[in-house]
């Protein structure tokens, strides 16, 4: 989630007119009504009528590369798949499939390890709503799950949860087969002292409370920890221990305490980038969260990512093993007709018609928003922040945080942020290691997923193109394999069509 002004800012949608970007009206499939009750006992899973290709032995032929480790593309390749694993890579002039592999000539497309969303949620707020209300989030464990399998994230952190059993049983769910979507590496609810920015977050009383809502939901099934914008220093080191003591890993989108402090304090992983590190505000005082309109403005006027203290900050980082988890595409919302209309189609089609029409609000918002320079400086300077980052060695991956404004939908906003990792000057091959390998490595999983490399995990996204040469082809993927099976991504998406912001 974002800060402040962004959170209470889609409740003033209510108030505004909107002008209505028309697409082309999509067809209502009618469905019956309640007609998960049948199918769902007596009928195929879900996920199984999802895959197009269930192997167990498939060659795909004459496909362009990305290996996941961050070097240049390799053309003209050979990828085999046998059950669960990749057993062959290399040029297709030499690898050649046995007589019972089904062959799929891929020619012209492009190859990508199964994407690593670091920074996803299954909860979106919804349609409507105005200033003074209760901010209300639904749950999306119909499509949201869908919707990332669709465009090739393969596993995914859930970041921060408002409805962890949720999650903790679509994760059930989708281990067994009978719902696809990502493997999930489940998020404890927020770790956030008060005020919780919104009433379905849990306020914590202090350490000890800290400690014994990470107990809990350690037990319960959860993987890992988010900490937020008003936890205390106790609060922090009290949450920061507990999860060590399991093994998980924790994470921060922090305000009341600053990157350089939260590392030397053992945590783990830091979202969002710079944009949010209080530390360097002027009016700073221990502890507190300042406002967010007068620390970003400093930071924007006064504050150069080679600045001393900014270098120090970055240093600390990478000496306590911190990684940063870019999330361009929601600070890219603030900026006005950002992301392109043109680019939303795909989104449009999966979204409700009502939060479609709060998000078409929201963006007439920032057409007449006076302060846009301001944020689009703050994203370059973001940018620029991320490059250093990972030139020192930091280590950096990636996810798309869709808590609100339709056009950060699960997925959809992946794809937006690969395509401004590389509008920040990253590499293809870099951007998909950040997405891929980098995000396997803090996972500690660097041996089963992130790459494509002979006995991996057969997790891949097919794309309909050359991604080298254009990063909007990651908006066309067409085949994902998870664990050897083949989904068709026109059918993930297909089945949630219009489903996305309602459930
Ligand atoms: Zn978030």
């Amino acid at each position: 989630m974002l800060k402040h002004k962004y959170l209470l800012g889609f409740s003033l949608y209510g108030a505004l007119l909107s002008a209505h970007v028309c697409f082309p009206q999509q067809q209502d499939p009618s469905p019956p009504l309640f007609p998960e009750s049948k199918d769902r006992i007596n009928g195929p899973l879900r996920a199984d009528t999802m895959v197009r290709e269930h192997g167990p032995k498939i060659a795909l032929e004459h496909v362009t590369v990305f290996d996941g480790s961050g070097s240049p593309p390799k053309l003209d390749q050979t990828v085999i798949i046998d059950h669960e694993k990749i057993v062959a890579v290399g040029p297709s002039r030499y690898v050649t499939p046995s007589s019972d592999t089904k062959v799929l000539d891929e020619t012209g497309k492009t190859l990508l390890p199964g994407l690593i969303g670091m920074h996803e949620h299954l909860f979106y707020p919804t349609a409507g709503g105005f200033r003074g209300q209760i901010g209300m989030y639904s749950e999306q464990g119909n499509s949201g799950p869908m919707l990332y399998l669709a465009v090739g994230i393969t596993t995914a952190r859930t970041a921060g949860s408002i409805n962890p059993y949720l999650d903790l049983n679509l994760r059930k769910a989708i281990e067994s087969g009978r719902e696809a979507g990502p493997d999930l590496d489940v998020t404890g609810p927020y770790l956030e002292g008060p005020p919780a920015i919104q009433i379905p977050v849990h306020e914590l009383t202090g350490p000890e409370d800290a400690r014994r809502t990470v107990d809990y939901w350690h037990e319960e099934g959860a993987t890992s920890f988010k900490t937020y914008l008003h936890i205390t220093p106790a609060e922090l080191q009290a949450s920061i221990d507990a999860a060590h003591r399991y093994g998980s890993k924790i994470t921060g989108h922090l305000c009341s305490i600053g990157f350089t402090e939260a590392a030397e304090m053992g945590i783990d992983n830091l979202e969002h980038g710079i944009i949010i590190d209080t530390e360097f505000y002027s009016k700073k005082q221990p502890g507190i969260c300042p406002e967010a309109d007068a620390w970003t403005r400093e930071m924007e006027q006064s504050l150069e990512i080679k600045d001393p203290r900014v270098q120090k900050m970055i240093q600390t980082l990478i000496e306590h093993h911190v990684a940063v988890t870019s999330t361009l595409d929601i600070f890219e919302m603030g900026i006005s007709g950002e992301p392109p209309i043109d680019t939303l189609k795909t989104t449009h089609d999966a979204m409700a018609a009502a939060s479609w029409d709060t998000y078409m609000k929201y963006r007439d918002v920032q057409v007449n928003r006076k302060d846009n320079p301001h944020t689009e400086r703050l994203l370059r300077k973001e940018m620029e922040f991320e490059r250093e980052f990972v030139q020192r060695g930091g280590l950096l991956m990636a996810g798309c945080d869709p808590t609100g404004f339709g056009g950060i939908l699960p997925g959809f906003g992946d794809q937006r942020e690969m395509e401004l990792l590389v509008q920040a000057g990253f590499s293809p091959s870099e951007a998909v290691r950040i997405y891929t390998s980098n995000a396997a490595k803090f996972l500690g999983r660097q041996n089963t997923i992130g790459k494509i490399a002979i006995g991996m995990q057969a997790d891949l996204v097919l794309l309909d193109g050359d991604f080298e040469h254009d990063a909007s082809v990651i908006r066309k993927p067409e085949l994902v394999f998870k664990k050897g099976l083949g989904y068709d991504s026109s059918r993930l998406f297909a089945a949630v069509r219009g489903e996305a912001g309602l459930r």
